[in-house]
């Protein structure tokens, strides 16, 4: 449990630096120390060259020097006006030299000679007061530093998170000085393989574009323009326990009563604090057991404090120990932290807690995660980063891929082909499209958004879905519940579902009629030989209506569904087919040929294996040829590669090809027969041609002696064998990737499907 795969941060960013170390210095934090030849207080004591040791191994980088003019012309470092002892500058080099510091080959390797502002601590407050926005913008291009205001005597230090928001590069601290600020300090600059230079968030860095202010984060939630790239995380921590804590130095024979405040640090709307209850007497194993939620608008810049205090109820509350850490740094699950001591020195004590990120997507970057190998297997690591080319082409999260990839296709169209995309086919609730209309791509060009029916068609069976389930064993006015025999079953939801489609593939010209049509299922359904409800039927499908021409007898009992049963599922019909909703999906299409390009492409290349960039453009470059072309297509490019076609490779072709047909041709059967219902009927003894809803009603559902158990079974393999036809369904037909709350949603990719890259019969 304690070793250093448990630990909280990830072992990659605290051994080694991991970040780009060949940016300007001005993309960086440095850690800074302010006064750095004072030991003690600010203006007595030894001013001591193992003074400078001490912070440049606590991961310092930038230190102080006062320099004076000396006798013989050689210059002194002194504090100016005060009572420190004077030192020779050239001692202290002497000094520097000899100290071979870990991380000297990053120091020496980005030294470049900056001109700096230097700027108080006072002087820094009243211009992010005044000019909030200039300040980052300034940061961004200068190198600046800040130090404490001259009325800390005491040594105390400013909060350096502020000026840290505002992108100041040396926050210079007194590191002589263990308080909760230092705690801070050393959580910052332990990223990066505590090389003492941080890489600041690319909105600080771009700030131009970016136009990021910290005060503009005030409160939640953030709204911050996309070029502030930060992805909004809640950061759940549950405090477990403690372990051999240490005695506070003040009540040295007190036996503690712990507990741990747990702190966020960052924006000023991410700056949180919660704790837990204090359990008495017990510095050797407390358990606390309690769960906190912090919410981070921007994780890349917050740090997370875990500070164990000793709870007193005369006096202050001691501070015994310590962890400070990026949040981007921190690993999930169960972690034990080793805790520091005030003075940043490490301790037996640990704290062990469960950490939980939601919305958090690892960043993918290769090198990155080599860098966990780097320590154990160096030569691994070597060969991996030579042989590596990496096949990254996108930075931001996955989630915002799609969108990206239509507005380049759309953006280069003219370019490339010669043409505007004018139209988009898109469902409903498809984050793309609102992309495509805020950033157009041909100014003065309006895209329009035609909907794609199979997505509309859908939330009919959603719908009754959701009805069914909400009823669930309630029983309706007639005493029965709302599934059952020529109820609402998992079958008739689909078939309501397949008659929508259809009514909207045949009527979608014509709202009028879509209307009427829309609604003619649900009132078809409703009549019975008192009442009957046929205004909207047409009589190409409504046996009434042909009964009433050829005047003939007609019984609606056979079909007719229960009136509470549609009582019940009349809002669906209200909020799917009014016009306002129907008139979406007038002159809809839909994204059958994507689907279908997309099946062979997963098909070679499948969604759930990762597969290199490379092996992908492979599958979409044969995809696009047996899309088009066919399997035979596909013959020319071996005629390119080996200036040969042979006899057989044809025939295998062929082959291909005429397999492909039949599938689609069986496949397209099945789809028409299924869209007719016929596919469903168990006893379809009468005429083939006969309409879509009438149709159904001669479904004969397995017979039903009224017993319940009996009938929540047949439901269930009811509703078993629907989702099985809407799998296969969707493989071929319509896309749900977007769709995911579904469980019998595969999307066109079906994880179930058991097919391989192999056509043979
Ligand atoms: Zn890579
Ligand atoms: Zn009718």
């Amino acid at each position: 449990m304690l070793s250093q795969d448990f630990e909280l941060m990830k072992p990659w960013c605290a051994l080694q630096p991991y970040q780009d170390m060949t940016r300007p210095l001005t993309n960086y934090f440095i850690s800074t120390s302010h006064n750095t030849y004072l030991f003690n207080s600010q203006v007595m004591g030894d001013s001591n060259r193992e003074a400078y040791n001490r912070v440049l191994r606590a991961g310092c980088r930038a230190v102080e020097l006062d320099c004076y003019d000396g006798e013989n012309g050689q210059p002194i470092v002194k504090h100016a006006y005060t009572l420190i002892v004077q030192k020779r500058l050239g001692d202290l080099f002497v000094y520097l030299q000899n100290v071979p510091f870990r991380e000297y080959e990053y120091a020496k390797a980005n030294y470049v000679c900056y001109h700096s502002p230097n700027v108080a601590e006072n002087h820094f407050g009243r211009a992010v007061r005044d000019e909030p926005a200039c300040v980052v913008q300034q940061t961004a291009k200068t190198l600046c530093r800040l130090y404490p205001s001259g009325i800390r005597q005491d040594s105390s230090n400013p909060d350096p998170i502020l000026p840290w928001n505002f992108g100041v590069q040396m926050v210079a601290l007194n590191f002589q000085k263990y308080d909760k600020i230092m705690a801070l300090c050393h959580g910052k600059f332990s990223d990066n393989g505590g090389c003492g230079y941080v890489l600041k968030p690319n909105y600080l860095i771009d700030a131009s574009r970016a136009k990021f202010n910290p005060f503009d984060h005030q409160t939640k939630p953030s709204d911050f323009s996309e070029n502030v790239f930060e992805q909004p995380q809640t950061l759940i921590i549950t405090i477990m326990s403690a372990q051999f804590l240490p005695r506070s130095s003040s009540k040295a024979n007190d036996v503690p009563d712990p507990y741990v405040e747990v702190s966020t640090h960052g924006i000023p709307c991410d700056q949180q604090a919660q704790r837990t209850c204090v359990v008495h007497n017990n510095g050797l194993n407390p358990i606390w057991k309690e769960t906190f939620r912090f919410h981070i608008d921007f994780p890349q810049i917050c740090l997370v404090l875990f500070t164990v205090y000793d709870h007193d109820v005369l006096s202050k509350n001691d501070r015994l120990a310590y962890f400070c850490l990026p949040m981007k740094t921190m690993q999930t699950g169960f972690r034990h932290m080793r805790l520091r001591s005030k003075d940043n020195g490490l301790t037996d004590s640990t704290l062990f807690v469960h950490v939980e990120i939601e919305g958090y997507e690892e960043e993918d970057d290769c090198a990155t995660r080599a860098l966990s190998i780097k320590k154990f297997d160096p030569a691994k690591y070597d060969s991996i980063i030579k042989s590596h080319q990496c096949e990254k082409n996108y930075d931001k999260s996955s989630g915002t891929m799609e969108s990206a990839a239509i507005l380049k296709m759309f953006k280069r169209s003219v370019s490339k082909y010669g043409v505007y995309y004018t139209k988009y086919v898109g469902d409903g609730d498809s984050k793309t499209f609102p992309v495509l209309s805020k950033i157009v791509p041909y100014p003065g060009k309006v895209i329009e958004k035609i909907e794609d029916l199979n997505h509309f068609s859908k939330r009919m069976k959603r719908g009754l879905e959701t009805i069914k389930r909400e009823h669930g064993r309630k029983k309706l006015s007639d005493g029965k519940t709302i599934g059952g025999k020529n109820r609402l079953s998992g079958r008739n939801i689909i078939r309501l579902q397949m008659t929508f489609a259809s009514t909207i593939r045949k009527c979608k010209h014509d709202l009028n009629l879509l209307f009427e049509r829309s609604w003619a299922i649900f009132w078809h359904k409703y009549s019975t030989n008192n009442d009957p409800h046929h205004d909207y039927c047409s009589i190409d499908w409504c046996g009434y209506l042909k009964s009433v021409r050829d005047g003939t007898s007609y019984d609606h009992t056979s079909h007719a569904m229960p009136r509470p049963v549609l009582d019940a599922i009349k809002p669906v019909f209200e909020s799917l087919c009014s016009r306002e909703s129907l008139a979406r999906v007038v002159n809809a299409s839909s994204q059958n040929a994507n689907e279908s390009f997309h099946s062979l492409v997963w098909l070679m290349s499948p969604k759930h294996k990762a597969s290199s960039g490379t092996t992908f453009e492979i599958a979409c470059c044969l995809t696009i040829i047996i899309f088009n072309e066919g399997y035979f297509g596909i013959g020319d490019v071996f005629n390119a590669m080996c200036c040969y076609q042979g006899h057989y490779t044809d025939q295998a072709m062929i082959h291909f090809d005429i397999s492909r047909l039949h599938t689609e041709s069986k496949e397209n059967n099945r789809q028409k027969r299924k869209e007719t219902g016929h596919v469903l009927l168990k006893n379809n003894g009468k005429e083939e041609n006969s309409g879509i809803i009438d149709d159904n009603d001669q479904t004969n559902d397995d017979d039903d002696d009224g017993d319940p158990t009996d009938k929540a079974t047949s439901e269930d393999h009811d509703e078993t064998s629907d989702s099985d036809e809407q799998i296969t369904d969707n493989d071929h037909r319509t896309s749900s990737d977007d769709e995911s709350l579904d469980d019998d949603d595969y999307g066109y990719y079906n994880s179930k499907d058991k097919r391989r890259w192999v056509e043979e019969e």
